[in-house]
């Protein structure tokens, strides 16, 4: 269930402590693309217990930026040393203009609409206290500071507020103060920078010459009553044992607003008879379990990334059409999102792999979204995954296993639709498939510069970029309704199937070469020739490395065999060792004849002139009856005179296909790939 494994995530995070600026970045969205401009407009209002009160003029805590070096559009980069004094949560679902949830700090995200609201009248300024300031934790005596609506209705005038009707004028109203439990201080001098328990809010207008300062450890404990009282709506059951840990404590629902999965659709659907205040009876957990979740969830997010999009057109592409596979390319495919996590496999307290500073250091160091290229710390795993993921070296040991997730969908909106999960993957698994894959785009490099000789930069790396992913390859050779069932095969160490492989292969190239004759029918069988040649290395170094079992070499070795038709040795029926063998070197020696068929017959492609019968595919038959048999006697009639070498070849091939007929008639396919494999490499 991944509630519970969004608990093991989180509880090392929780147990560290002593990090209070990194971890309320990561539960509160003060760092989120859609939050910055929020900090452009702060507006303070200082208030003081006896019931005074000072507006504050509004803050800027950073400055607008160009969008890109190019561009006109200004955005508001916020000032990251500063925000985490004044944390909030950006609420999912329901109107944001509204109250909603519980507050920790009184922190309000304050809208166009809101602001016009508040300028307009104290009265308005009331509606829009009122109800977040009961929402908010530990407040009450805030509450009864009668001047605050007056002080912020006029405060607020300040604020300029665009008449663009197409601009939203976003900003904060934080109320401030040393009440009892505030999260905020009073100093006589500035907090340094960098400083990682203490942030400043302004200098004080009530207390002239000190300064108001934001204790970060008591605004992350504030933060987590609202998150606790948020479950506690759901809610709550005093002292009951809670699901994940069968604690006995004061339980709240596992129900959070920053968790949304957890709403109908994910795995766990809540019993429709249940109110939503019952929840608790549902799934309860303790506060620790419950703040481990969140803390889970927060990773999780960060770990989320986009699949990458040749990936996911490939995905949703007909594996046997080359037609259809034209068009999906085209269109516009939903977007597949991933998250990679680590567990570890002992779950008892006094039998860690790694402390939990470790473990949250790590943890950390995956969720970073630059990751060095040339950093030794974390190895990069996108070949397998399939999108930006990374596996530190912390959690490179037996200790760990990796689960990957992937979905579509609105997560903020609960609207999600799980493709895969895949469990338990060895850490050691992720990095032997991290090296086959290296080595596997080498042998791409080789193969693909003997088939295209004329290739632009912008292919040749658009192409590495696919061979260099797993994935890829496997939608490439399965079809992509088997891509999870392939991958997990993959990271599990089963076997795959080539004969699967080499059907679908020799079907794309047997519809493609209906057209032979056509430029780009012919740049798609290379394209298909080039699958057949690595996706075979692949599966044989696959067998051999990672499953540790001999392999099927098929095409693997076409270079040997290859140089052997250039060398014009004298060749033995032991070069062709089977119908794999014996179709490359057809292929070969059809491509060889044709070549001089052209000169010889002005311009004719031999395959299309004589082979091939009108629309239909060709056929290792077809190919013996109509290309191989009958090539002396058309040597003749078009005085066509054959190279010592396609001599010696064509008698060859004709003796040993004589040999191997029944096993080329029960391996159409592996014979006709092997075939257009020799035919597009004698070049
Ligand atoms: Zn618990």
């Amino acid at each position: 269930m991944l509630i519970s494994d969004l608990i093991k995530l989180g509880r090392p995070i929780l147990e560290t402590g002593g990090l209070p600026r990194e971890i309320m970045e990561l539960v509160s969205d003060i760092h989120k693309l859609n939050t910055k401009s929020f900090f452009s407009n702060v507006l303070v209002i200082e208030v003081e217990s006896a019931g005074n009160c000072v507006a504050h003029d509004p803050m800027q805590w950073g400055e607008y930026v160009k969008a890109s070096e190019k561009a006109k559009k200004m955005i508001f980069e916020p000032d990251y040393s500063r925000v985490g004094a004044l944390p909030f949560v950006w609420p999912t679902g329901g109107n944001p203009i509204k109250p909603q949830g519980a507050y920790g700090l009184p922190v309000y995200l304050t809208f166009k609409k809101n602001w016009e609201e508040i300028q307009k009248g104290a009265e308005g300024a009331k509606s829009f206290l009122t109800e977040r300031m009961q929402r908010t934790v530990g407040i009450k005596e805030v509450l009864k500071a009668q001047c605050i609506a007056e002080t912020l209705h006029k405060g607020s005038k300040k604020i300029v507020v665009s008449t663009n009707q197409k601009e939203n004028t976003l900003g904060l109203v934080a109320l401030v103060g040393l009440w009892k439990d505030s999260p905020f201080c009073l100093w006589d001098s500035e907090p340094e920078p960098g400083d990682k328990n203490y942030v400043l809010v302004a200098p004080s207008k009530i207390n002239l010459g000190k300064f108001i300062v934001a204790d970060l450890l008591k605004t992350l404990e504030l933060f987590w009553e609202s998150k606790l009282a948020e479950g506690r709506e759901k809610g709550k059951n005093k002292n009951g044992l809670c699901s994940f840990c069968d604690e006995k404590s004061d339980l709240v629902s596992a129900y959070c607003k920053s968790w949304p999965w957890f709403t109908t659709t994910w795995g766990c659907p809540l019993p429709m008879e249940l109110k939503e205040k019952e929840l608790v009876k549902s799934i309860a957990m303790c506060p620790k379990c419950y703040k481990s979740m969140v803390y889970g969830a927060a990773v999780f997010e960060k770990l989320t990334r986009p699949l990458e999009n040749f990936l996911i057109k490939e995905i949703f592409s007909p594996v046997a059409s080359p037609g259809g596979r034209e068009s999906a390319g085209r269109g516009k495919s939903t977007p597949i999102h991933g998250c990679g996590y680590v567990l570890p496999i002992m779950d008892k307290p006094d039998n860690k792999a790694l402390s939990s500073e470790d473990f949250a250091e790590s943890l950390f160091l995956m969720m970073e979204e630059k990751i060095d290229k040339r950093g030794k710390e974390a190895a990069h795993i996108k070949a397998i995954t399939g999108f930006d993921a990374c596996l530190p070296e912390g959690f490179d040991s037996k200790d760990f296993l990796m689960n990957l997730i992937y979905f579509s969908g609105d997560t903020s909106r609960g609207d999600i639709h799980l493709r895969a999960k895949i469990e338990d993957i060895l850490p050691s698994t992720l990095s032997r498939l991290s090296d086959l894959s290296g080595e596997v785009v080498e042998y791409y490099e080789i193969a693909a510069k003997r088939i295209f000789s004329k290739r632009s930069d912008k292919d040749a790396s658009f192409m590495r970029n696919c061979y260099f992913s797993i994935p890829w390859m496997l939608t490439n050779a399965y079809g992509g309704p088997y891509i999870w069932d392939s991958l997990q095969k993959v990271v599990h160490h089963r076997p795959l199937s080539r004969k699967r492989f080499i059907s679908n292969t020799a079907r794309r190239m047997a519809d493609l070469s209906i057209k032979i004759s056509d430029g780009y029918a012919l740049r798609k069988i290379k394209e298909e020739v080039l699958f057949y040649l690595v996706f075979s290395r692949f599966l044989y170094d696959y067998d051999q490395k990672i499953l540790g079992i001999g392999g099927i070499a098929g095409m693997r070795d076409w270079k040997d065999i290859a140089r052997l038709f250039e060398s014009e040795e004298d060749l033995s029926g032991e070069t062709l060792t089977d119908c794999e063998k014996l179709g490359f070197a057809a292929g070969w020696l059809v491509k060889s004849f044709s070549n001089q068929y052209w000169h010889q017959s002005g311009g004719k492609d031999f395959i299309k002139h004589r082979v091939m019968t009108f629309g239909s595919r060709i056929k290792p038959e077809t190919l013996w009856k109509r290309a191989l048999v009958p090539m002396n006697e058309i040597a003749l009639q078009r005085d066509i005179h054959m190279t010592k070498g396609t001599k010696k070849l064509l008698a060859l091939v004709l003796l040993e296909f004589g040999k191997f007929k029944e096993d080329v008639r029960n391996k159409e396919d592996n014979f006709m790939s092997a075939f257009w494999s020799g035919y597009i490499l004698n070049n």
